[in-house]
């Protein structure tokens, strides 16, 4: 399951993910994370069955946690198969079907936005927004 963090930075205050870790002995993997001096946002993979216990630590902790249940979906109405999504996406989300129709593992996608942009048929979108 993924969870979009939004948290502030206070000084002095331990990294929040490594916290949350550390006090629920949950593993989690960090998908995507942009940290300025102030505040953060982290894109993070959990165990389904641990969603309850991360979501409650990192409110307690100042962070609002989203579940995003979706990656990039595609609107194959709009796709005109041109390729362009498949050499921005870091995650090879996209690839060619036999047929050299585009088709995506939504598994794999971290939300970065960068296929989005990269789309001339705006053919790309997400659910919630991010
Ligand atoms: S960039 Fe857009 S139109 Fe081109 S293959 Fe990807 S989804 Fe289709
Ligand atoms: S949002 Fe990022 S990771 Fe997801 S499909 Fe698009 S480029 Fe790939």
């Amino acid at each position: 399951m993924k969870l979009l963090v939004n948290f502030s930075k206070k000084a002095g205050q331990k990294p929040i993910i490594a916290q949350v870790v550390k006090d629920t002995g949950v593993l989690i993997n960090v998908e995507r994370a942009i940290i300025d001096s102030s505040e953060g946002e982290a894109l993070i993979d959990i165990p389904d069955e641990s969603c309850k216990i991360i979501k409650e630590k990192l409110a307690s902790l100042g962070a609002t946690v989203r579940v995003l249940e979706h990656g990039i979906i595609l609107d194959e109405t709009e796709c005109v198969d041109c390729g362009a999504c498949v050499s921005v996406c870091p995650h090879e989300v996209f690839y060619f079907d036999d047929q050299w129709a585009i088709r995506v593992r939504e598994g794999r996608c971290v939300l970065c936005g960068r296929c989005m942009d990269a789309c001339p048929h705006h053919a790309l979108y997400h659910k919630d927004e991010f």
